[in-house]
């Protein structure tokens, strides 16, 4: 169930008929769950036992040659070896762009956003349950097969998550419309959480450079992302004013 063995002579029609999927984890219960549910749906599954492992199975020959890929990674974050950030670091910085779900425990907030950041493109907490960790591989193979052709590079915060290249926003799982300029100014400030921005380089960077508007506008706009983003505007959890100096997200 967990051999590393793959069919000698798979062709290509092998390997589009079945979806292939890598499964990083170290925790051996967690994994066996994993693969019998996975197998169950009709998976082939792969397993890496350690970052290690994962990153030579990702080099290996039989990828570079083509002779095995992968559909879909899931990748635990807290590894033996070389965790799963550093894992997801080198392959997007080598541009293999294979779809990666995130597995990690809840409440490490920081290590999801610094994983969507560096091209994760889900995420969930553990405990999961097995039908969403199901359901989220099926929606991520289709989308990346079927839609679009890079992974997506949804961000998300809190309630907040962004997808920059559908232009879209979802505010406690609600789709929320907003402006260009709002888009531009949220999607900044969800790049760098917690930075602070003066509103001089908000207008740098959000606005074109014939802009002859004052700062006056960078409080106007948001106060308009507070509106849509904020459960109470007047008390903003994310676009928070740092006084004397400007705004930061978070
Ligand atoms: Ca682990």
């Amino acid at each position: 169930m967990l051999s590393l063995e793959l069919p000698k002579h798979s062709t290509n029609q092998q390997t589009t008929a079945f979806n292939r999927i890598l499964l990083v984890e170290d925790e051996e219960l967690i994994r066996d769950m994993i693969v019998l549910a996975l197998e169950g749906e009709g998976y082939q599954v792969v397993s890496a036992v350690d970052g290690r492992k994962a990153l030579d199975l990702l080099q290996s020959p039989e990828i570079t040659t083509g002779e095995l890929n992968f559909d879909l990674m899931i990748l635990d974050l807290m590894l033996p070896y070389v965790n799963g950030l550093d894992i997801c670091r080198v392959l997007r910085h080598n541009g293999n762009t294979i779809p990666i779900i995130i597995l990690s425990a809840k409440g490490s907030e920081e290590d999801r956003i610094a994983g969507l950041q560096i091209g994760a493109d889900d995420y969930l907490s553990k405990p999961f349950s097995m039908g969403e960790l199901i359901a989220r591989c099926g929606a991520m193979i289709r989308r990346y097969r079927y839609g679009a052709v890079f992974p997506s590079s949804a961000r998300q915060f809190g309630e907040i998550t962004i997808f920059p290249q559908e232009c879209r926003v979802l505010v406690r799982d609600q789709e929320v419309n907003l402006s260009p300029k709002e888009f531009k100014l949220l999607e900044l400030f969800m790049s760098y959480p917690r930075r602070v921005w003066s509103r001089e380089q908000l207008i740098e960077q959000i606005w074109e450079p014939d802009f002859l508007g004052d700062t006056k506008t960078v409080d106007v706009h948001v106060r308009w992302l507070r509106e849509k983003l904020e459960q109470n505007p007047s008390q903003p959890e994310y676009l928070i004013t740092v006084r004397g100096f400007g705004y930061r997200f978070g």
